[in-house]
């Protein structure tokens, strides 16, 4: 297990920013941490990364306590802060170079990251020179230079343009190949796009933890259908996969099926054996928005 986490709340003043907060995240996965502003999602973050103390829990990054053996957290961590903080003035490579030296890490390393991250071309500018998405490829160059075996990213793509966002999304997806990453977000696509899972935090409580296949699942299918004629709704809750039969007016229905295969003829079929015509027959996904929605109103 890579990250361990048990019990955490926090409390700033009288405000409860997590409250029991538990969760496992296992060697080699890309989990997505997805909740609204103020959710906790940076705190959760802090805290892992030994940046903030936790009021009660545990937790462990590699069998490392968070409480007790802060070294050792975190060099098994690289962090990408939420606003990325970074010294404009410097040069990447001279950037760069200056944290290989806060983290003792090996000049050669410094070529490696850059090429690795995509920096090559832009290397020799300074940092206040660059488009967001290269600003966000030197914290991430930085978070990955000693090489940790777990990356917690906070908001990564927060602020960049749609060709940005699919880069750095990429860039994410490779570098995680071989190891753990937490990533904070608030937007339930980023998680399509990357994750093998997603835990959902609202007002500082999980409220989900799914990983990509059973979110799938929920996202039900949804099929409006208009019939020239009155039909029995047991009928219609006799077909097969359907959860739920609504019917919105006169000889409108919404049917709900849980199934990966298109209900559409199903339900074609079902009119023709009742001698029924079909008016309007349509097709919709309940979006992953929806049920961001649901999870966290
Ligand atoms: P998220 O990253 O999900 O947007 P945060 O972890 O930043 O959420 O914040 C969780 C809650 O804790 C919010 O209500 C926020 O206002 C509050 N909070 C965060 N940091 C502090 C702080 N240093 N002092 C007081 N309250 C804070
Ligand atoms: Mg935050």
């Amino acid at each position: 297990m890579s990250i361990v986490v048990s019990n955490i709340t926090k409390t700033y003043g009288e405000q409860k920013a997590l409250n029991e907060v538990s969760f496992t995240i296992n060697k080699g996965e890309i989990v997505g941490f997805l909740g609204p502003n103020g959710a906790g999602k940076s705190t959760m973050m802090k805290i892992l990364t030994t940046y903030l103390k936790p009021s009660k829990g545990e937790a462990s990054i590699n069998g490392y306590d968070i409480n007790k053996d802060t070294k050792k957290v975190q060099k098994s961590i690289g962090y990408l802060p939420e606003h990325n903080p970074l010294y404009l003035d410097m040069y990447v490579k001279e950037y760069l170079a200056f944290n290989a030296d806060i983290y003792k890490v090996n000049k050669d390393r410094i070529d490696e990251i850059i090429s690795l991250t995509g920096l090559t071309p832009e290397a020799h500018k300074k940092i206040d020179q660059l488009s967001k998405g290269y600003r966000q490829r030197v914290g991430l160059a930085t978070a990955m230079l000693h090489n940790p075996e777990v990356l917690i990213l906070d908001e990564p793509t927060t602020g960049l343009d749609p060709n940005q966002l699919v880069e750095i999304r990429e860039l994410i997806k490779s570098a995680g190949k071989d190891k753990t990453v937490l990533l904070s977000t608030h937007i339930m696509q980023e998680v399509e796009a990357i994750c093998d899972r997603v835990i959902v935090i609202n007002k500082g409580q999980i409220v989900a933890d799914k990983n990509l296949a059973q979110l799938n699942d929920d996202k039900q299918q949804i099929i409006f259908v208009e019939f020239d004629y009155r039909v029995e709704e047991v009928l219609l809750k006799e077909l097969p996969n359907i959860t739920h039969v609504h019917n919105i007016a006169g000889f409108s229905y919404e049917l709900h099926f849980k199934s990966d295969r298109d209900m559409r003829s199903v339900v074609f079929d079902f009119a023709h054996d009742n001698g029924l015509k079909t008016l309007q027959l349509n097709h919709k996904h309940r979006s992953l928005e929806t049920l961001f929605k649901e999870l966290t109103s």
